[in-house]
Order: structure tokens, then sequence, then C-alpha cells
């Protein structure tokens, strides 16, 4: 088994790397709730993790029995410090890392154990890394998609707003990072178009500090409310206005789940997630709601 299994592995160690992209996450704020896509089945699309450890090459667990079911179209908040967990709970979301002990499912099938193409369908995981590679656009593209035509490829970069490729010396055939580079706010538009071409059912985000001149964050942010539309979200959200968004949260500490519930039920708990949201709310309760505490 550990032959295809590793085989398996790199394909999709290449593949979600390759999707990989940056976010701001608190775009999701701008997400119309409406439209869910037809062809999500809300059975298969369940995702439960059920008691899960995992620990890094043997070592500590760095998760501690985590238990959680994300329900097929919501919108989920993941917190905590930093080292709480969070990147790795992603990558076992993603099917990137398989648990220690217990599981993570999805409609009933271990996420690690699903073919490529199942994979791509149902979960994609997008983090703040550019993945550019020295090739044509087409094929930068057809990372995520081997089969697109011409026309699903030019419809995922419109979807995004990458009005750019009409201007590129050779369109799709166009070789960047060598003949064209693309600037960061390029490059987002690729990784995000190559979500677009997937069309996961489940997007996992975690979290990105990309600095972005404002301009181009609203931009991107505008693109990735396209990309999030009608999809299950799982976001590490570094931004409590994303949490206070989100349909729950669910804060990590140490390994270990120590809330789960809406915004409004966490902050009636009065436990750590409404310790922190009362820090950060009371400095901020009239200018900017983006900010986090101790931002300049
Ligand atoms: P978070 O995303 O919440 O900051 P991580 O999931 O990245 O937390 O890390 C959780 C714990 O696992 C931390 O103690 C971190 O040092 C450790 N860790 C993360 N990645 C690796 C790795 N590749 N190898 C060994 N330990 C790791
Ligand atoms: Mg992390």
């Amino acid at each position: 088994l550990v032959g295809p299994l590793d085989t398996l592995t790199i394909w999709v160690e290449q593949l979600q790397a390759a999707i990989a992209s940056y976010a701001r996450i608190e775009g999701l704020a701008d997400v119309p709730r409406e439209e869910p896509r037809p062809a999500a089945d809300p059975v298969d699309d369940r995702i439960e993790v059920a008691d899960v450890r995992f620990a890094y090459d043997g070592g500590r667990d760095v998760l501690r029995g985590v238990d959680l079911v994300v329900r097929p179209g919501e919108r989920l908040a993941v917190i905590g410090t930093s080292g709480a967990g969070k990147s790795t709970l992603a990558r076992l979301l993603a099917g990137l890392e398989r648990p220690r002990t217990g599981s993570v499912t999805v409609g009933g099938t271990p996420v690690a154990d699903l073919s490529p193409d199942r994979l791509r369908e149902q979960v994609v995981l997008v983090t703040q890394d550019h993945h550019v590679f020295h090739d044509t656009v087409r094929d930068n593209l057809r990372v995520a998609k081997p089969d697109a035509t011409d026309e699903e490829l030019h419809g995922a970069l419109e979807a995004l707003g990458a009005r750019w490729i009409k201007d590129l010396p050779e369109g799709l055939d166009t070789e960047v990072g060598t003949v064209v580079s693309l600037d960061g706010a390029r490059a987002q538009q690729l990784s995000l178009a190559r979500v677009v071409l997937a069309d996961p059912h489940t997007l996992i985000l975690d979290e990105a500090t990309a600095l972005l001149d404002p301009t181009t964050a609203r931009e991107t942010e505008q693109s990735l409310a396209a990309v999030l539309r009608g999809r299950t979200v799982i976001a590490i959200a570094h931004r409590l206005q994303t949490a206070h968004d989100a349909d729950r949260v669910a804060v990590l500490e140490a390994g270990e789940l120590v809330e789960l519930g809406t915004h409004d039920e966490l902050v009636d708990a009065g436990g750590p997630y409404a310790a922190l949201w009362a820090s950060w709310h009371g400095g901020h309760d009239d200018q900017d709601p983006r900010r986090e505490p101790g931002a300049t």
C-alpha cells in the first residue's frame, strides 16, 4: 500500500499546493448566502471530524481529541492562538494528513482515501502561498482541471475579473514567470481561477497576512467572494470580524476544540471567545470593525 499511497499523496500535495492562494478572509462578509450550488449533495458534503488526534513525526499530539461536524453550505470560522493547531486541522480536513487516531470523513469516506478527482470536487485548501509555475497560463490553470477547455479557462479568469489575460502577448499560451512575470495580484487571481476550475464543494481558507495595498485588497476580496459563493467554507480566521460574520465559530486551544457555536452563543457563554470579542470590540466599536486587537 505504501507505493500507491505515496504517489497519491504527492499528487494531492502538488494539486493542493498549486491551488494555493492568498486569503484576506474578511471578504467572507460580502458573500451572498442564496444560490446554493445544484451539484451539492448535503449527505455527500457532510464533513465529520471524530475524536481526531494527530502528531507530527511521532512527536506530542498537536490535535488532542477534536470532534466537529461541518454542515453543508455553512461558513465556519476557526480561531485560536498561534500554534493551537489550526493549520494542522486544515491539512487534515483537506486530506493532506491522516489522523493518528479518530477519523476525518466526507460523506462517510475518510478524506485522505478519496481519489484525486473526488478530492478535488470535494475539498480544496487555500493558503497564502502562490504557486505560479514557469509554464504557460493554460498549463498553470489546468493543474486544477486537466481537461479544461480554453473557454473554461477564460471563463474562470473572467469570473475573477482578470482582464489582463487579454493583454498578454500570446493569451493562454503566454509563458509566465519567464517571458511575462505576474505581479502579486495577478498571481492571486490565477490561484483563485484554479479554485473556480476545481469547483470544490468545500473550501478551506488558511489565514494569510499578505499585505496588499487597499485597492488590490478590495479587488481580491471581491474575487474571493465570487469564489466562495454557495460553497461550504471553513475559514481559519485571523480577524474577529470573520468569526462574527460566520455561521459558527470554533475555538482551538492547544490542540483542543474548546468552544463551538454561533457568535451570539459564544458571547453569551462568557468564555474565551467572549473575552477576545470584548477586548477587541470595546476598543473599536465605532471605527473600522476589521481591525485586530493591537493592530496599528
Ligand atoms: P496554528 O496554525 O494554529 O498556528 P499549527 O497547526 O501550524 O498551528 O501548529 C500546531 C503545532 O504543531 C505547533 O506546536 C507547531 O509547532 C507544530 N507543527 C506545525 N507544523 C509542524 C510540522 N510540519 N512538523 C512538526 N511540528 C509542526
Ligand atoms: Mg497556521
